[in-house]
């Protein structure tokens, strides 16, 4: 018998879903289904009406020219976000959507795309591209894997506070060793690969979280993560 209802809202599947990121929804949906929960997945596209009844945000990576489609339509959301953000909403935001989810991303033409504001943080692109597999440590979730490929460095303000740091590659930016942000219950990452399979301890929080704030309580069930650790050996194990 099923212990209850998911709904997974994606953000803009058509432009913002690079390098395997749909790969994300599916690992929410199995994981939520392994744990005795049913999962509800829909999209949020430029235009619609943004939906009353998500659990769980999640939106991957895009182009420059992606982002600059959906920029108007997310400036329109922005406020519902930025609400549920801080009502502790679970959300996942990847490379594309991470730098939209801060103040600006500006391109490496010098174009300034706004963002919305939800993390305090700001993106400047440049002409180096930062390329490869990342490996990065946080206290919260463990050792984080993944592949990374964006032009936009950014950097963090005062409210938001890092994911992980970097121990391989590169991250938010070629300086500092930050990889991602977190603020209440937003995740934000640059890693693609896509993230959700590799590291199931982030999938495992999003899914509590949502859960939580729906239910009171979280039951987890028997997951075996055999898979997903050997995925994530050997991700570890090649080079940059
Ligand atoms: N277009 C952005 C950049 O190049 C984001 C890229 C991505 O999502 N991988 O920085």
């Amino acid at each position: 018998m099923s212990k209850g209802t998911i709904s997974i809202l994606q953000l803009y599947p058509r432009e913002m879903n690079i390098y395997g990121d749909w790969g994300n929804v599916l690992v929410l949906k199995q994981r939520l289904a392994w744990h005795g929960y049913d999962a509800v997945v829909s999209e949020h596209n430029a235009g619609d009406s943004f939906p009353d009844d998500a659990d769980l945000i999640i939106g991957g990576g895009g182009q420059d020219s992606g982002q600059l489609v959906i920029q108007q339509d997310l400036q329109a959301i922005g406020p519902r976000l930025r609400g549920l953000a801080e009502d502790g909403q679970p959300m996942l935001a990847i490379c594309g959507l991470y730098q939209l989810f801060g103040r600006f991303f500006r391109t490496v033409d010098g174009t300034v795309i706004p963002g919305i504001g939800v993390l305090d943080l700001e993106t400047h692109g440049g002409k180096e591209r930062l390329i490869g597999n990342v490996v990065a440590t946080s206290e919260e979730f463990g050792e984080i894997h993944g592949y990374e490929n964006h032009s936009g460095q950014t950097f963090l303000g005062a409210g938001v506070t890092p994911l992980a740091t970097v121990t391989k590659g590169e991250g938010n930016n070629a300086r500092d060793n930050h990889e991602g942000a977190r603020r209440h219950n937003v995740v934000a990452s640059y890693l693609h690969g896509s993230l959700l399979p590799k590291n199931p301890a982030i999938a495992d929080f999003l899914i509590r979280t949502a859960v939580e704030r729906k239910y009171g309580t979280f039951e987890p069930g028997e997951v075996d993560d055999t898979l997903a650790d050997l995925a994530r050996r050997h991700a570890g194990s090649r080079p940059r």
